[in-house]
């Protein structure tokens, strides 16, 4: 079980002017105790105004490392269903929900947790910020801690995945699972079929939305 959370004060955020700026308030951000073990905060990535944003977990190891995300074994899975879907991942904003690198030593090495949901709903505003400064007219929400940030609640991703969510501010919502989940499959079928799942929802995503067509490629 994780430790009680620190009680931070909950100091007033000023809204960065551009992506820049607020890859620099996330470096700087002591909101919640992740940032404390964590090489670095990684900002999300992409261009400024992409209509698609997506939205992982954390950062991984080799993210935390290269303070980019989505370029470890997750991000791979994920390239490669964005190509199968027709989506360019040049042209999306990739990002996480919460931004620093949660773990555990396990001897050397550094095993993922999942951030817990004070994490969550304290990061919150860094993801908040990056939809107000790209303006995406459609979002994925890859796995249950972006799902849980982007709707304050838990969801089961068996029951709401693949269906556009009308968000408060006219963006769609779609929510699949984390690629990192297809990895832990054994069973080579059964990854080939959640895999074939996952592109699936990705198209679903890609036919919500209203506006971003001229961004996406054709399959
Ligand atoms: Fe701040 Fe998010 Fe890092 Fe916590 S995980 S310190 S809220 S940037």
């Amino acid at each position: 079980m994780d430790a009680e959370p620190e009680k931070a004060a909950d100091e007033a955020v000023t809204e960065p002017k551009s992506l820049r700026h607020l890859a620099q308030a996330e470096e700087g951000c002591t909101r919640c105790p992740l940032y404390r073990d964590a090489t670095q905060a990684v900002p999300g990535e992409g261009p400024s105004h992409a209509a698609f944003m997506l939205v992982g977990e954390q950062p991984g190891d080799k993210e935390d490392i290269a303070g980019k995300p989505f370029v470890g074994p997750a991000g791979r899975v994920l390239d490669q269903a964005l190509h199968d879907a027709g989506i360019a991942r040049e042209e999306t904003f990739v990002t996480n929900a919460v931004k620093h690198f949660k773990h555990e030593m396990r001897g050397k090495r550094r095993l993922h947790k999942r951030p817990n949901n004070y994490e969550i709903e304290r990061c919150k505003v860094w993801l908040d910020f990056e939809r107000s400064l790209v303006k995406p007219s459609t979002i994925v929400a890859l796995g249950v801690t972006a799902a849980r940030s982007l709707t304050g609640r838990t969801v089961t991703i068996g029951k709401v995945r693949g269906k556009p969510i009308d968000m408060a501010d006219g963006t769609r919502l779609v929510i699949t699972v984390h690629p990192s989940a297809l990895l832990r499959i054994e069973d080579e079928d059964e990854r080939r079929a959640a895999y074939r799942s996952f592109v699936a929802d990705l198209k679903a995503a890609v036919a919500a939305s209203s506006h971003g067509t001229a961004r996406i490629k054709a399959s």
